[in-house]
C-alpha cells in the first residue's frame, strides 16, 4: 500500500530525512517511534504530500505521490491532481482540529458533503454509523468544547474515516490526552486495524505497538536504525540508541 524509497527531506541547511526506505503492505499497521525531532512527523507529512520532498519516491496504492510519470521523465502534478491523490489518505493529529462551531456529527458530515458531493441525508446516515463505531452515538449533537479530549479525538478519527480512506496516518494521536483518556482512543484504533485498514502510527504507546503493530520502526536522526516485528524488536533491541530510547519511554 505504501512504498518509500530513498526519501530525503531538508529544511534549509538541516537534512531531516536522510534516506528512508519503508514498505507498508496492504492491511498492515506500522508503528513509528523515535526521539523528538528525529523526523517522524515529517515522514508522515511526506507520505501524504503535505511536505514536498527533495529526492526519493513514495507510492501510495501504486500512485507515485506528487508526480506524473511520462516515459522515464517525472512531472510535478498540478494542485488539483495532488488533491485527488491525497483524498484517500486520512490523517489524525495530536491536536484534534475539529471545527469548533460545528457539532460532532456536522464535523463528520462536512468532508463527504463538500468534497465527495454526498447528499446531506446520506452523509448524515454515514456519520451516525461512524459515530456509533467510535462509541459516540450519544454525543452526535455536542460541540467540541462539550467533549473530552478523548471524545474529540474519536470524532476526528470518525471524520477522517468519513472520507473512505485506504490509508490512515496517525501522528501521536494520544499525546495530548490525559492518561485516563488514552485507552479509549487506542481501542478505536485497534478496532480500525482489525477491519484491515492500512495504518502508519507515530506513537510512544509501546503496548499498542506490541499488540497491534505488524512492524515497528525506530527513527533516529532521520534514518531508520531498527525495524522488525514489534514483539521481537522490543524483546531484543539491538541498536544502542533504540535501547536507550526504550529505557526512557517504557
Ligand atoms: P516530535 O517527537 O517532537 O514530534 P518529530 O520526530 O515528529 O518530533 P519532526 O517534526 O519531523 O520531528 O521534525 C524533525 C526536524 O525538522 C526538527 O528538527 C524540526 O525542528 C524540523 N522541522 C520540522 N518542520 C519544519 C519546518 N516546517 N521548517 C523547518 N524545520 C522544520
Ligand atoms: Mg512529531
Amino acid at each position: 500500500m505504501v512504498k518509500i524509497r530513498s526519501l530525503r527531506k531538508r529544511f534549509g541547511a538541516v537534512e531531516v530525512l536522510k534516506g528512508i526506505d519503508l514498505d507498508v503492505p496492504h492491511g498492515q499497521v506500522v508503528c513509528v517511534v523515535g526521539p523528538s525531532g528525529s523526523g517522524k512527523s515529517t515522514l508522515l507529512r511526506c507520505v501524504n504530500r503535505m511536505e514536498t520532498i527533495d529526492s526519493g519516491r513514495i507510492w501510495v496504492d501504486g500512485d507515485l505521490m506528487g508526480y506524473a510519470e511520462r516515459g522515464d521523465r517525472l512531472h510535478l502534478l498540478p494542485p488539483a491532481d495532488l488533491c485527488r491523490q491525497r483524498r484517500p489518505i486520512g490523517m489524525v493529529f495530536q491536536r484534534f482540529h475539529l471545527f469548533p462551531h460545528r457539532t460532532a456529527i456536522e464535523n463528520v458530515m462536512e468532508g463527504p458533503i463538500t468534497v465527495l458531493r454526498t447528499s446531506r441525508a446520506e452523509a448524515r446516515r454515514q456519520a451516525e454509523e461512524l459515530l456509533e463505531r467510535v462509541g459516540l452515538a450519544d454525543r452526535a449533537d455536542h460541540y467540541p468544547a462539550q467533549l473530552s479530549g478523548g471524545q474529540q479525538q474519536r470524532v476526528a478519527i470518525a471524520r477522517s474515516l468519513a472520507m473512505r480512506p485506504k490509508l490512515m496516518l496517525f501522528d501521536e494521536p494520544t499525546s495530548a490526552l490525559d492518561p485516563e483518556l488514552v485507552q479509549e482512543v487506542l481501542a478505536v484504533m485497534r478496532d480500525l486495524a482489525a477491519t484491515g485498514m492500512t495504518m502508519m502510527v507515530v506513537t510512544h504507546e509501546m503496548g499498542f505497538a506490541r499488540e497491534v503493530g505488524d512492524q515497528l520502526v525506530f527513527v533516529d536522526g532521520g534514518v531508520i536504525v531498527e525495524r522488525g516485528n514489534p514483539r521481537e524488536v522490543l524483546a531484543n533491541p539491538r541498536n544502542d540508541r533504540f535501547r536507550a530510547f526504550l529505557g526512557q519511554v517504557l
